[in-house]
């Protein structure tokens, strides 16, 4: 089965989600609850999804900014262009503590190390692209959420 990924606009968790159901239902995140949206993605595999969520869920701690997100999601994409793993991974750890127990885990496993960059830039990608709280595009599904801009 391959999973797609989804943002909640609520509480930032990205999650993966069956194909099937991303075309076909109404997506709930599992944290908050709130209306998730699918953003387009490479797929996943089922496997991927427990690493996934608990990368989704350190990321949502750092509460890294949209334009962090965006930035750091460029930096993953040159660290797995040159192969710079290891050096990546230990200044996404500074940032985010949470990492380290993976990053350990890993340990120099260039195959384990790249499998968690991956899935942060797909994270990050997805966050730095969402449209909350942002002026410019105000998405939102519920018309009731919209905010009303200041000025
Ligand atoms: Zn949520």
């Amino acid at each position: 089965m391959s999973l797609v990924r989804a943002l909640c606009l609520s509480c930032s968790r990205v999650l993966l989600v069956p194909i099937a159901q991303a075309q076909s239902r109404e997506l709930n995140c599992p944290t908050c609850g709130a209306d998730a949206r699918v953003a387009p993605s490479c797929s996943y595999s089922e496997s991927d999804r427990e690493q996934f969520e608990e990368l989704s869920d350190i990321v949502a701690e750092a509460k890294v900014t949209r334009s962090e997100a965006r930035n750091s999601a460029e930096t993953v994409q040159h660290a797995l262009w040159s192969s710079s793993y290891t050096r990546e991974l230990e200044r996404l750890c500074v940032r985010m503590p949470g990492l380290l127990p993976m990053q350990v885990a890993a340990g120099t496993n260039a195959g384990a190390q790249r499998r968690i960059l991956v899935k942060l830039q797909t994270i990050l990608q997805a966050l730095g692209a969402a449209p909350r709280g942002s002026a410019e595009y105000p998405i939102v599904t519920d018309p009731t959420q919209i905010r009303v801009s200041k000025g």
